[in-house]
């Protein structure tokens, strides 16, 4: 059966949610033969690239659209603390790679930034009450709450710097949060890989996938050579992040039929000034205006990339027709079915507000988004600032329980029936919840093997708190929190 190149396990693109797989997957069984296949020169250079996401450790520590309003007034918190949970799983795993020399040194992908929520006038009431929700958690029981125009001018000084005087101000403060880099974690990942055997091709288009009996055959345009080569495999991960909705169609499964993607890119604006950068340490997230999608709402983030202390404001979200950022701008038409038609114009319809909104971002000028980051920086001045391209989100549209398009805007994992296929859709909270997002794959496509006492304790080893309950973790990160810093269990919660 062997055509050129064959794998039991082949995953399609170098991003983290590939490569992550594919660690689980060999540090569960480290027989397995895993081929992975990149598109372009080099691994993590799409959106798990540093530059092009926002680096954030989300977990809901400071992203309001996380702790909604019910209806009667009250703070649902439900969200967050799912969120919140499925960051420390990935912690474990990057604690646990740390400790097995997977990657090294950790501040060379994690470093602790504090998040704030940062609101005026009238969303300092929402603030209060979302505070006064979540610290009823222990997760968030440092959490800090004030209105303080001194402290906050300590925290974080850019926020007060010229500010008016008249504003009613609010802010939020966790101190463990995190900036993650999501192409280091890769890189190091992959590097781990390659020693141990696993093949990575970069340079090697994914084209079409095709089942054959108990097999996927895979064809696969080696685009330094221009030649095309088949592969097969048993099992088949898209994790070509954009890429993955054409693929998912090829493939035909049965699931993946209906789903649409609605591509949305971004772009930030990136402090050129070090006296700037170096005056802000912090990541402020705002308010969402009523009506706006949660991307709406840029953040002032200190980040740490190829160790260099670096300052950004975005994403600012616009419009173009592509599902990758090195991709062509037929996907988003190619990608149009019989299927997923009239989805996407329920959804369309459904989200006037979003399509006015990408309308306005796709027209705003330099000097509009420099007027946009004065909300948060007052005296920023526009000849500090470059705009730059960040990455490629496509947004799911997929039918609802009534049946009708909706757009979502989380993270959706695919698997065929026979579990022989999976891919994961959509955007946000993304690569902080790689390790949940993978943890749910292997559940659905090695359910065997995940019942198997040595998988079991494998699994345990590398996610402590995985399976456990609300109370159970609450339980265990209080007693995590009673020990040295250094134990390895807080290997992140203490930087
Ligand atoms: C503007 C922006 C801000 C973000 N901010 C955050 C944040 O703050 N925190 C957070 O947790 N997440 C954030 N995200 C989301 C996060 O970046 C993604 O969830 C994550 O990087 C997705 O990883 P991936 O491996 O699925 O995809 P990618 O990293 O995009 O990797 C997919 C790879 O597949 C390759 N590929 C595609 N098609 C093919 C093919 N046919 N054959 C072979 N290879 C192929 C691509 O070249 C690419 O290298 C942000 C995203 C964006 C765009």
């Amino acid at each position: 059966m062997n055509t050129k190149e064959e794998s039991e396990i082949i995953l399609i693109g170098g991003g983290i949610m590939s490569l992550t797989l594919a660690t689980f997957l060999k540090e569960l069984d480290p027989t397995r033969s895993i081929t992975i296949y990149e598109a372009l020169e080099d691994i993590a250079t799409e959106s798990s690239m540093a530059w092009n996401n926002a680096g954030t450790g989300h977990q809901a520590l400071c992203e309001l659209n996380y702790t909604p309003r019910r209806k009667d007034g009250s703070i649902d918190i439900a969200k967050s603390l799912v969120i919140n949970q499925q960051f420390e799983l990935s912690k474990e795993f990057w604690a646990y790679c740390v400790e097995q020399e997977i990657l090294q040194n950790p501040s060379s992908f994690i470093n602790n930034i504090p998040h704030i929520s940062f609101v005026l006038d009238n969303n300092v009431e929402f603030l209060k009450a979302r505070f006064d929700a979540l610290t009823t958690c222990p997760f968030y029981k440092n959490m800090i709450f004030t209105q303080d125009r001194d402290e906050i001018a300590e925290f974080a000084p850019l926020l007060m710097q010229g500010r008016d005087t008249s504003q009613n101000l609010a802010l939020t403060l966790m101190k463990s949060g995190s900036d993650v880099d999501f192409g280091a974690i890769t890189r190091g990942l992959c590097r781990s890989l390659q020693k141990n055997g696993v093949n990575v091709f970069t340079q090697h288009k994914v084209t079409d996938l095709k089942k054959q009996d108990a097999y996927w055959e895979l064809t696969i345009k080696d685009k330094a050579s221009g030649s095309i080569k088949k592969a097969k495999a048993r099992f088949v991960f898209i994790g070509a992040g954009g890429g993955a909705f054409p693929l998912l169609q090829k493939s035909g499964i049965r699931e993946s039929r209906g789903y649409a993607g609605f591509p949305v890119n971004g772009l930030w604006l990136v402090c050129k000034n070090q006296e700037v950068i170096n005056l802000h340490s912090t990541k402020v997230y705002g308010k969402a205006s009523v009506g706006d999608p949660p991307m709406s709402v840029p953040h002032l983030d200190t980040r740490f990339i190829d160790g260099n202390k670096e300052l950004m404001f975005g994403p600012f979200a616009s419009f173009n027709t592509r599902f990758l950022k090195s991709g062509s701008l037929l996907d988003f038409p190619l990608s149009v079915r019989f299927d997923n038609l009239l989805p996407m114009i329920q959804a369309g319809l459904d989200n006037i507000s979003l399509t006015t909104y990408l309308i306005k971002q796709v027209f705003l000028s330099k000097s509009g988004r420099v007027e946009r980051l004065r909300s948060f920086f007052p005296q920023a001045q526009s000849e500090d600032w470059e705009v730059q391209v960040a990455g490629q989100r496509v947004q799911i549209i997929k039918k609802d329980s009534s049946g009708r398009g909706s757009l979502q805007f989380g993270t959706e994992v695919i698997a065929s029936q026979d579990g022989t296929l999976s891919a994961i859709l959509g955007a946000s909270p993304g690569a902080s919840t790689s390790v949940d997002i993978i943890l749910e794959i292997l559940e659905s496509c090695f359910s065997k093997e995940m019942a198997l006492p040595q998988w079991q304790e494998k699994i345990a080893q590398m996610v402590p708190s995985y399976r456990n309950t609300l109370e159970e973790n609450i339980a265990r990160f209080n007693e995590l929190r009673s020990k040295p810093a250094n134990t390895l269990g807080l290997v992140f919660e203490s930087i």
